[in-house]
């Protein structure tokens, strides 16, 4: 396997113009010639489906929702990174994009992170235009805030609704091809499988999850946007539905999967409160603008925290990284909240949580302006934990939230399978070891509707198609190998249910890959993992049939993907003998509980090849060269 970045020559500010004018053109008449396949339609593969219909292309576009109003992109909050610099604060494309390298833990890119930056701004004049109601100030301006990693203010928002807002954008942009018969929308179609056919990516296999009707679609190339799979950890603030199934068919294909391991645990969540819980739910990092997070100074200290006072209270982000303070990145953020609360410090009935406090913001700013600001979210924690955060602080701990590990792709979003592309959370994106607080909505964006429209091009250009039929063996081989999967999913009649099975396999990953990573441990998940597969196998069960609407069926088959993408993370977790961003390597942390990465080793993607069921996953590595922001160590102090 040769992981071949294709970065295009030039300095950086001028590459994607440059390639944008050497790549292939396909001529207005020719663009009807050709089929484009779109799995996914949540922000990246609805923005990119629109545009390569509004272009000309031939659309099929597949979710397993039942109205891509429903993807895992409408639960995004707090908002939209853009170099804009309306602020003028100091904003540039330069400094997003050295930030993002920076916050990233130089493991990212520096060519694709230059052009997200570079195209940041087109997105939020496209969303604009579409109709998508930012926040504005008292004059008409559109407003900013602040998120993590970044000592500017240029998020772009939408109260706490950004994504949701985002999204109707992106559908409509979506639902006019449809109206227009570009786009052929397959809601309730799950993907299974991609076809390769001669080293190229041709269609894909899906099963209606209404009829159970397993179908053949055939196209010139194939897209995923299929979101990430943090659901691994079964606990997370993801979506329920989201899952690493087509992502993981895709590597089986012969797609490398990049750095699995990097996964986001995100400081601010409504803490774990039991046993059978079965979901967490996300705190925007928005209110870390204005609230202040803390913990009591003295060990055990039980009091209620209107009861202690302002002097036995540790602000411990601000102690620790004054020039940041409540904004430090997520991976630092989580860390310091884990510190705190292994030390016995931490608070509520669990005692594994830390305040985030609005009262200082409440009398500076007068609650009303709180309410205009946060007002949802705050009405979100009331519902969850029936505490008022008007009135006391809001408990918040880190979870699972985001995987910047996922396909491989090259700068032009291609995969290590030809003419299968991959865009948004599902690649391995441009945030590097670590991503920044709303850079994921301006990344999925920017694939759909600023990357892919031209390299789709280049590639369809390039490329001669000969026709494929349903009868190619390709296509039956692959027909037959979902068909057998699903039947030995539906003979398992053991005792235990998958959702059990999931949950200990999420206990797993969190305690030996989570938020603090060494040798023992992932060894011990490493054992762990394969014999929980093993039982899922021989005892779990899986009711229902094949041909009818089976939410337990599609629930065991990404449960199975999940127990082993669960032991490649842990894999390339142990092989990473270094901490950067959100992997960190016990064994290599400053005293002060800092990652320490390893350039002159690591410096690099890992790139995992599937090799067959009963051989281990072959390692390549895509070197990362630094050249326009220097390597350093971190520092938010
Ligand atoms: C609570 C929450 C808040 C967030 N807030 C922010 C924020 O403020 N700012 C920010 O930048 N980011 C935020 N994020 C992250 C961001 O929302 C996601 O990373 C992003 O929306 C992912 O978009 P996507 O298009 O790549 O994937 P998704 O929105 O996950 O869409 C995936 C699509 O793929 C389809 N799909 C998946 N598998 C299959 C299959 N096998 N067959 C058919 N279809 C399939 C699904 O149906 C869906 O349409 C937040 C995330 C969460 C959980």
């Amino acid at each position: 396997m040769e992981l071949n970045a294709k970065i295009p020559s030039g300095p950086i500010d001028q590459k994607w113009t440059k390639h944008k004018f050497d790549m292939k053109l396909v001529n207005p008449a020719n663009k009807r010639k050709y089929s484009v396949i779109m799995v996914g339609s949540g922000l990246a593969g609805a923005s990119g489906a629109a545009s390569l219909a509004e272009l000309g292309y031939n659309v099929k576009c597949f979710c397993y929702q039942d109205s891509p109003r429903r993807a895992h992109s409408i639960a995004a909050q707090g908002g939209i990174n853009a170099a804009k610099n309306y602020q003028n604060d100091g904003d540039s494309v330069f400094r997003l994009f050295y930030d993002t390298v920076k916050g990233g833990d130089f493991r990212s890119r520096e060519a694709n992170v230059h052009r997200l930056a570079e195209v940041s701004g087109n997105i939020i004049d496209q969303c604009v235009a579409q109709g998508v109601p930012f926040a504005r100030e008292y004059g008409g301006l559109l407003d900013n805030r602040s998120f993590g990693g970044a000592q500017v203010s240029r998020t772009f928002y939408a109260r706490g609704q950004t994504g949701q807002q985002l999204l109707l954008g992106a559908y409509q942009a979506l639902e006019k091809q449809i109206g227009l018969g570009q786009v052929e929308m397959y809601s309730r179609h799950e993907m299974l499988d991609v076809i390769v056919i001669d080293g190229m990516a041709r269609g894909i296999v899906v099963r209606n999850m209404v009829t159970g009707e397993l179908e053949v679609h055939l196209a010139d190339a194939v897209v995923l946007s299929t979101g990430g799979y943090g659901n691994v950890f079964f606990l997370a603030t993801y979506a329920k539905g989201a899952n690493g199934t087509a992502a993981w068919r895709a590597y089986k294909k012969g797609a490398a999967f990049a750095n699995p391991c990097f996964t986001q645990i995100h400081p601010t969540c409504i803490p774990v409160s039991g046993e059978y819980q079965s979901k967490l739910t996300l705190m925007s990092e928005s209110l870390r603008n204005d609230g202040r997070i803390w913990v009591p100074k003295a060990v055990g200290d039980k009091r209620a925290p209107g009861d202690i006072p302002e002097d036995e209270r540790d602000y411990y982000l601000e102690r620790i990284y004054p020039s940041f303070g409540n904004l430090a990145p997520r991976d630092v953020s989580s860390r310091a909240a884990k510190r705190v609360v292994d030390e016995g410090r931490g608070v509520g009935p669990t005692e594994v949580g830390v305040y985030l406090d609005f009262a200082d913001a409440i009398n500076r700013l007068g609650e009303d302006k709180i309410r205009e600001r946060y007002g949802n979210l705050f009405e979100m924690y009331e519902r969850i934990t029936d505490e008022d955060p008007y009135k006391v602080p809001m408990r918040i701990y880190p979870a699972t939230h985001y995987t910047m590990g996922g396909l491989w792709v090259d700068y032009n979003l291609e995969s290590t399978i030809p003419g299968l592309f991959v865009a948004g959370e599902a690649n391995f994106s441009d945030h590097g070891a670590n991503r920044l607080g709303a850079s994921a909505l301006m990344q999925g964006l920017a694939d759909g509707y600023f990357v892919l429209p031209y390299t789709m091009g280049n590639y369809l250009g390039s490329n001669k198609f000969e026709p494929v039929r349903e009868d190619h063996p390709e296509v039956i081989a692959a027909v037959t190998g979902v068909e057998e999967r699903i039947r030995s999913l539906l003979a398992l009649e053991g005792s235990r249910t998958v959702m059990d099975i999931h949950r200990e396999l999420g206990q797993i990953m969190w305690e030996y890959c989570g938020m603090a990573r060494n040798k023992e441990g992932l060894e011990t998940a490493l054992k762990k993992i394969p014999a929980l597969r093993e039982e899922f196998w021989e005892n779990a069960i899986v009711p229902g049939t094949f041909n009818e609407l089976n939410q337990s069926l599609e629930y065991a088959g990404r449960v199975a993907d999940f127990l082993e993408i669960g032991e490649l993370m842990c894999r390339d977790a142990l092989t990473r003998e270094e901490s950067c961003g959100a992997h960190l390597r016990e064994e290599y942390q400053s005293e002060e509980g800092e990652a320490v990465r390893d350039d002159e080793n690591f410096s690099h993607v890992a790139a995992w090849e599937y090799t067959g069921e009963d051989s281990e996953p072959k390692r390549h590595i895509e070197p990362l060269e630094f050249e326009y922001v220097a390597l350093a160590t971190r520092s938010y102090k």
